[in-house]
C-alpha cells in the first residue's frame, strides 16, 4: 500500500502516519525527518536545507525528490509506504508520478487531513510542551512566527495539490479535527473502501480439537474447510440473487458469477480434501511399511 498524507503543519500527519505504520506494517517516509537528520549529520543536503528549514521555507524540489527517489527503493519500503510531508509542491507531485511510473509502483490514495487553521497554533504549542516534558529537543521551526510562515507556504504551494490529486481521483478528505483514534478509523474505512487494505478476518483460531482430532490434522484440514466455507457462501449468494425480483442484467450476471464462484470453490474444497487424504494415506503406508520392516528385522535377529 502506498499513500500520501496531506495537511498543514500541526494537522496530525506525523501522528497518523505512525499509527498507520503500526497497523499495516509499512514504513513512514517523512521528508521533514530525513532533512532534520541530514542537518544533524551535517551532510551537503543538510547544509543546504538548514537555513531554509529554520525560516519556515521550502527546500528545493530537486533535493527532496532525490531523497525520496532513493528512499522508496530501500527494501523496507517494498511492501508499501506512507509519504508524510511529501510532495509539497505541484512539481514534486509530478516528479513523484514519474518516479512511481518508472518503478512500476501504484499510488493507492492521497489522504487530506482537513483542520481549522485557528486550531493549528495551539496544537503546535501542545506538541512543543509535550516534547519539553519528555526532555526531547524542540524543533527550531516550532515557534509561532515560523509556523505562520510554514502555513503561508502550505497555502500557496501545497494546497494546489488538493486540486491536483482530486482531478486524478486519488483524493480522500478526512476531518482532522476529530479525536486521534477517530481520524485513524476514518482513514482505515477510506482505505477499505478504496480496496487498498484487506478487511480484517475475524477467523477462529485453528488447532481446536474435536473429539480425537489432533490439532495438527485440524490445521491440515483448514484449506478444505476454508474452501467448503467459500462454496457455502457463494451458494448462498447465488440463491439470494436468484430470489431477487425480476433480475436485471447485472443481477443475472451476479447470479452467474456467484454460481461460477460456487463451482470453483466446491472444486477447490474437493481438491483440498483429496490432498489431505492423499497425504494421510501416504503417511499411513510409510508408517505401515516401516513397522513391517522393523518386525522382519527383529524376527531375523531372533533367528
Ligand atoms: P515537516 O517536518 O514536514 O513539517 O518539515 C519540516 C521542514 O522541512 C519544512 O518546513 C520544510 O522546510 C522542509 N521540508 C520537508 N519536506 C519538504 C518537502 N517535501 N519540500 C520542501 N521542503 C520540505
Amino acid at each position: 500500500m502506498r499513500i500520501i498524507l496531506l495537511g498543514p503543519p500541526g494537522s496530525g500527519k506525523g501522528t497518523q502516519a505512525q499509527l498507520l505504520v503500526q497497523r499495516y506494517g509499512i514504513v513512514q517516509l517523512s521528508t521533514g525527518e530525513m532533512l532534520r537528520a541530514a542537518v544533524a549529520a551535517g551532510t551537503p543536503v543538510g547544509l543546504k536545507a538548514k537555513e531554509i528549514m529554520a525560516s519556515g521555507g521550502l527546500v528545493p524540489d530537486d533535493v527532496v525528490v532525490g531523497i525520496i527517489s532513493d528512499r522508496i527503493e530501500q527494501p523496507d519500503a517494498k511492501h508499501g509506504f506512507i509519504l508524510d510531508g511529501f510532495p509539497r509542491t505541484v512539481p514534486q507531485a509530478e516528479a513523484l508520478d514519474e518516479l512511481l511510473k518508472h518503478k512500476h509502483m501504484k499510488l493507492d490514495a492521497v489522504i487530506e487531513l482537513r483542520v481549522n487553521e485557528s486550531a493549528l497554533l495551539s496544537r503546535v504549542e501542545t506538541r512543543v510542551a509535550q516534547m519539553r516534558e519528555r526532555g526531547e529537543e524542540v524543533r527550531l521551526d516550532d515557534t509561532p512566527e515560523v509556523l505562520t510562515k510554514r502555513l503561508a507556504s502550505y497555502r500557496s504551494q501545497t494546497e494546489p495539490l488538493i486540486h491536483y490529486y482530486s482531478e486524478r481521483r486519488k483524493l480522500s478528505t478526512i476531518d482532522g479535527m476529530m479525536a486521534i483514534d477517530e481520524v485513524t478509523r476514518a482513514i482505515h474505512r477510506q482505505l477499505l473502501a478504496l480496496g487498498a487494505v484487506e478487511p480484517k478476518t475475524h477467523g477462529k483460531t485453528h488447532g481446536k480439537t474435536h473429539g480425537k482430532t489432533h490439532a495438527r490434522s485440524a490445521a491440515k484440514a483448514a484449506p478444505a474447510k476454508k474452501a467448503a466455507k467459500k462454496a457455502k457462501a457463494a451458494k448462498k449468494s447465488a440463491k439470494a440473487a436468484k430470489k431477487a425480483p425480476k433480475p436485471a442484467k447485472s443481477a443475472k450476471k451476479a447470479v452467474n458469477g456467484a454460481k461460477k464462484a460456487a463451482k470453483a470453490a466446491k472444486k477447490a474444497a474437493k481438491k483440498a480434501v483429496k490432498k489431505v487424504a492423499k497425504k494421510t494415506a501416504k503417511k499411513a503406508v510409510k508408517k505401515g511399511a516401516k513397522k513391517t520392516a522393523k518386525k522382519v528385522t527383529k524376527k531375523r535377529a531372533k533367528r
